[in-house]
This record gives structure tokens, sequence and C-alpha cells, in this order.
């Protein structure tokens, strides 16, 4: 079938590799002369098991994940996670300090206070999220039970240019639009998590790896399905887990091993990222909403002198075959997200068609 080059940059779910939807494809109906679809398959049987272990070892080599981590495949999303991880974490004084850098923060935030005391370690609130507050001076809370951070701020476009030294306690991040985008080092945090949609796979899936140290400490009245034991104990099969999605996220980590794994993946996210932020800093139309180090590597806000030539770009661009560049309901604007998956050429045609749209609109 003749189809028109798209080029998707949608903040999530998002674009997933050519290769592995066209393998997805060739094994749905089949999988590997079994004669049936991953889809239908028992989570218990040899098959998924060897699924589960593979996509689970994959990630382990991908991230340098050692053994004195879990690794769990969950469901519910990051947004579950703001509840988990008090729900988990809170195993002495009850209280957490929490760096408020944009809307999942916020959540984070929300959701801790219903179990504990959470105070609010920095803000970039004042002007709405634009910067990320420095992390050097701040003071942490000796009896903290965990900091919590979000390293990406989708909406916001910010990423945490440091990752802050927390000593003796457990650093939490919220990685769910930056994970396998640029090397993190896992023994740098007690917990991170992250929903599968932006840069891991398919929406349904929500990956949490966290120190085996932390885990069994929950609060008293953390529901069993919501307690990490419960999912570590038992291979996060204690339940039916997201048997499709974990499959297609283990292939979304074969294919970034095989394209050189995050170190190239890092390589080709700030080739990418520059290409788009050059053209927005040279622009008299344009410009990018986040300035200096704080500018994330996949997640790009911007916009034009006015809202009616935004929502005009925005239409063209679809038009042209460049889609869901419609920037988040309380930002305005425009938002390119720029995951793995894109390939430079997408930010090629992205930027071509800007430069064009400027000339035609200066
Ligand atoms: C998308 C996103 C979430 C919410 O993820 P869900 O899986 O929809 O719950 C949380 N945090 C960050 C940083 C995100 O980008």
């Amino acid at each position: 079938m003749n189809k028109q080059k798209v080029y998707n940059f949608s903040a999530g779910p998002a674009v997933l590799p050519q290769e592995v939807l066209e393998q997805a494809q060739a094994e749905l109906l089949d999988y590997r002369g079994k004669g049936i679809s991953v889809m239908e398959m028992s989570h218990r049987s040899a098959d998924f098991i060897d699924i589960l272990d593979r996509a689970e070892e994959s990630l382990r080599s991908l991230m340098g994940i050692g053994d004195d981590y879990y690794v769990l495949f969950l469901q519910g999303g990051a947004s579950s996670q703001f509840s988990m991880v008090p729900l988990n974490m809170f195993s002495r004084s009850k209280k957490a300090d929490i760096l408020d850098t944009g809307n999942w923060s916020k959540k984070a935030i929300s959701e801790a206070s219903r179990y504990g005391d959470i105070r609010v370690l920095a803000s970039s609130s004042d002007k709405n999220y634009n910067y990320i507050p420095s992390v050097e001076n701040l003071n942490f809370d000796p009896e903290a039970d965990y900091v919590h951070i979000t390293t990406n701020n989708t909406i916001f476009g910010t990423c945490i240019p440091s990752i802050p030294d927390t000593g003796n306690i457990p650093l939490v991040a919220d990685m769910s639009s930056d994970i396998l985008s640029r090397e993190y080092d896992v023994n740098n945090f007690g917990l991170i998590y992250a929903g599968a949609q932006k840069n891991i796979g398919p929406a349904g899936l929500t990956l949490v790896i966290v120190r085996k140290e932390l885990v069994g400490k929950e609060m008293e009245q953390t529901p069993l399905m919501l307690k990490y034991s419960t999912h570590a104990e038992k291979g996060s099969a204690y339940n039916t887990p997201p048997c499709f999605a974990i499959y297609m996220a283990g292939l979304v980590f074969d294919w970034t091993i095989k394209q050189g794994g995050v170190v190239e993946m890092e390589k080709r996210n700030r080739a990418k990222a520059q290409l788009l932020y050059d053209f927005l800093d040279a622009s008299e139309l344009f410009e990018a909403n986040v300035r200096g180090i704080d500018r994330s590597l996949m997640n790009v806000p911007f916009r034009s002198k006015d809202a009616e030539l935004d929502a005009k770009f925005i239409a063209e661009a679809d038009k042209a075959g460049l889609k869901t560049l419609k920037g988040y309901r309380t930002v305005g604007g425009m938002r390119a997200s720029i995951y793995n998956p894109m390939p430079l050429e997408g930010v090629d045609a992205l930027v071509e068609f800007m430069r064009e749209f400027e000339q035609k609109n200066a």
C-alpha cells in the first residue's frame, strides 16, 4: 500500500520503531511457529515466561541494572506510582521531599500527601515550569523516607541537568519520558518508574526498577496489588501481567540494543534535539519555550508569534505528514516529541517545514 510518509511527534502513546512494528505484525498470528498469538498465550506458559525473562534481561543489560534491584512489569501507568511509591516507601518517618517541576510532580506531591508529610524542596511553578530549580544546594530532610524527582518534564520540555546527591535517602525518579534516552546510573536511584508508552512500547505497561532492600516495608494499609513485594515475589506474574505490552517492550529493548544501546541513543537524541533547538534559536518567527541547560532532549515545546499562527502551523504541518504537534493545553503553542524511535530525518523534515512556513508567514 502506498502511504504518505508520516512522522509522529506525539508525546505519548508515541512513535515506535518501524522494524518492531513489522516484526510484531509478522509474528501476530503465529508466534515463532507456536500456532497462536502472544495475545492468546497463558501467562504461565513456558513461551510467555521466556518472553518476560528475556525482556527483563535486555532491560538489565541496557541500563546496567544490578542484581540488587528488582525489575517489575506492572500495570496502572506512571500515575499509579504516585500512590504506590509512598504506600511502599513510607516505612519510617512518613516524610518525603519532592521537587516540583511540572504537572506530573504536582500529582506525585498530591497523592503522597494523602499518606504522609510532603515537603516541596523547590518549585519552578513561578514561571510555568519553564526551568528546573537548582538541585545543588537543596537541604534534604535526613529523616525523609525518600526524595522524588521527575527527570524529564514531558509537558514543559525540561530535563533535570544533574541528578541530586541525596546521600542515604533513597532517590525516586519518574523517568516516564526519558528512560533509555540518555545514560543514567541506576545505582544513584532507590527506585525508577516509567509508563511504557513514551520510550518503551505500547500503553498498559509500567516499569518499576527498585532496590531490593527497599521492598517489603510497605505501609500497613497498602493493598496487596499495590505492594511491590507482591509482584517481586512472583516475578511480575502474581496475576495476569500486560502480556502483549511486555512482548512489545522486549522487541523495543532488543531494537535499542541492536542500534548500539543507550549510549548510541543519547548521541542520536542529542543530534536531533540540537538540530531543532538551533533552528528555533535562529528563527525570527519561532522560539523555544525553554532556554539553557534545562532543555529536554525528548520533548521540545515551541511557539510562533501568536496563537492563530500556531493553529495554522499545526494544521498545515499535519497535512504535510508531521503529526501531533499541538502543545499541551495549559502551555499552548507546539510540542515536538522526538523519542528514541524518531529518526533524524523526521526532525529534518520538521525543520524544513518550519523554514518554509517562516518564509511564507514572516
Ligand atoms: C506520561 C507521564 C506520566 C503519566 O503516565 P500514565 O502512564 O499515563 O499514568 C507520568 N509522568 C510523566 C513524566 C509522564 O510523561
